[in-house]
């Protein structure tokens, strides 16, 4: 066979030469040791777990490193092709703190390394594949549907393995004639390797992740482009991430399967491949078992539920890196207050099985994170989500931003802060009882209070209270209240001696908290009061007298 001539016959058009291209895309010049890797994701408008997962890993290998980190659009799938989902992906990640340095940006692509969308580099793959034409590793297959569908029910008939190869590929070793009198009929075509693998033999193949792996040879002829000139996943991935320079490639471990292919055709082209990190999948508990997150019955695996509900990024990341690294928790252990982006991430922690995903687990992080934001932090982060979800709120923390701070500064700081804020969805709970709008009372009190009592109580508040009393001044007024309405100022004393009593210091502060918060459980009363202002103290107080008298 006279492979230039065939080169020639199918790709008439394609005049640069391999070394042309390559000199387009010159080795970068980079420290040693720096990573450069990508994300490759298809534009299919829904951005997973999985992709943030995938996504931060090869953003903290290049980024601790030194080295580059890009978005390339795998957009040769026109059929699964949404929209303006390049852009979605990009903001959605970059709410995530994923930021890249090159590649696809939502008005267009910087970088010298492009196009970065697969379909716009179909004259680059065709200087490549006329290479392997020439060289005797490729060959056009003109099967029909009907035909290939036909080889299936023979293979399955058969019992032997499926697939387009050895005997089974019929247009493997065809003589140029046939060739030449199928272009000139104008029979579509597809482009396919010619694969010299056997399933006979093993490679052995060292991952970043996985470890040592033996594999068997790929022996299929799988096709490299599709009757429109479109590469394959397979065929782009080869000549996209030798072009780039990609040093590391950081995917989903579905593609370890297809890896033998991926370095014959590295090889053919005379590429040296590059490093692979192959990611478990993200697991859940069901019931006793593990499987695999499922976008059908998981809505948590979308990253749009994070910011649905109100995750900080900074939660997620934290919690990403949770999964991600064995030892990131002893980690933060020990650092408490260290920026999550100073860990020291490694793909020798990563759990070659993948990872478990477990939601009470990001709650109680996230708690965590948002336990050390300070007030203004919350508050900011709070009303930019509420602007998007919680009209009403979003109005309600914005019209007074001094008092919204406020409430999210009590209890804050300090050796114990409180952690009862997992997501911002919750806010609205938690400020709940500062906004005469979204109050509502609750008479909760100690149930072995009468009615006559919890009414002593609050009137005899109202006359000591003052808005100016230090924390000091504030706690000894009440109990100051306790000894004329039968109630012991002293816990410790009550005990000895409960019969004595109606009940104790800790009871009148309930019923003056469940009065002006509907609550038995809250921060700092004495702080909460402050913030409330005189007017809504009494007026609460006021309140809860008369739905006593009801
Ligand atoms: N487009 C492929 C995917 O979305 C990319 C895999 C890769 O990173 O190489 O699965």
């Amino acid at each position: 066979m006279d492979y230039h001539a065939l080169s020639e016959l199918l790709f008439p058009d394609v005049k640069k030469t391999p070394e042309e291209i390559e000199a387009q895309f010159p080795p970068r010049q980079l420290p040693e040791g720096a990573v450069v890797s990508r994300m490759a994701p298809s534009p299919t408008g829904f951005v997973h777990l999985g992709n943030l997962l995938q996504g931060l890993t090869s953003e903290r290998m290049c980024h601790q490193s030194g080295g580059v980190f890009y978005l390339r659009i795998e957009d040769t799938d026109a059929k699964r092709e949404v929209e303006g989902a390049a852009e979605t992906l990009i903001d959605i990640l970059r709410q995530f703190d994923v930021v890249f340095d090159e590649g696809v940006t939502e008005t267009g692509e910087t970088g010298a390394y492009g196009p970065y969308r697969q379909s716009r580099r179909a004259s680059i793959y065709h200087v490549f594949a006329k290479l392997l034409v020439e060289n005797g590793m490729a060959y056009p297959c003109f099967c029909t549907e009907e035909e290939l569908t036909q080889m299936r029910a023979s293979q399955e008939a058969q019992k032997a393995n499926f697939g387009y190869y050895g005997k089974w590929a019929k247009w493997r070793d065809r003589p140029l004639e046939d060739i030449q009198r199928e272009l000139e009929k104008g029979t579509p075509w597809v482009l396919r390797f010619r694969s010299t693998g056997s399933l006979e033999n093993k490679i052995k193949f060292t991952d970043l992740v996985k470890g040592n792996l033996e594999l068997t040879e790929n022996d299929i002829d799988h096709v490299l482009l599709k009757s429109d000139g479109i590469p394959t996943y397979h065929f782009a991935h080869a000549v996209d991430d030798h072009l780039m320079r990609t040093t590391h490639v950081i995917r989903s471990d579905e593609w370890l399967s297809t890896l033998p292919f991926h370095l014959q055709l590295f090889k053919a082209l005379g590429f040296k491949p590059p490093k692979y990190l192959h990611i478990g999948p993200l697991m859940k508990m069901d019931g006793n078992s593990k499987r695999k997150l499922s976008k059908r019955k998981d809505p948590e695996l979308a990253l749009t539920y994070y910011q649905a509900e109100g995750y900080p990024a900074q939660s997620v990341f934290e919690y990403m890196l949770t999964i991600l690294n064995s030892n990131f928790e002893d980690w933060r252990r020990a650092n408490p207050d260290a920026p999550a982006d100073t860990f020291k991430f490694s793909y020798k922690k990563m759990n070659p099985a993948g990872s478990l995903f477990d939601a009470a687990k990001l709650r109680d992080v996230s708690k965590n994170v948002i336990s050390k934001f300070t007030a203004k932090t919350v508050y900011e982060q709070a009303a930019q989500w509420a602007k998007q979800y919680d009209a009403q709120l979003y109005t309600l923390l914005t019209s007074d931003p001094a008092y919204a701070t406020g409430i999210f500064d009590i209890d804050r700081g300090g050796k114990k802060p409180r952690k009862d804020i997992a997501v911002f969805s919750e806010i609205r709970d938690y400020v709940s009882y500062f906004y005469d709008e979204l109050f509502t009372p609750a008479d909760v009190y100690p149930q072995q209070l009468q009615p006559s009592d919890v009414r002593a109580i609050l009137s005899a508040y109202q006359t000591v209270y003052d808005e100016t009393d230090d924390k000091d001044t504030w706690f000894a007024k009440i109990k100051s209240i306790c000894e004329p309405l039968g109630f012991c100022p002293d816990v410790k004393a009550y005990k000895a001696n409960p019969d004595a009593y109606k009940g104790h210091v800790g009871d009148v502060s309930t019923v003056i908290r469940v009065a002006v918060t509907g609550r038995t459980n809250t921060p700092d009363l004495w702080a909460i009061l402050k913030l409330y202002g005189r007017q809504r103290v009494m007026q609460r107080l006021e309140q809860a007298i008369l739905r006593l008298e009801k």
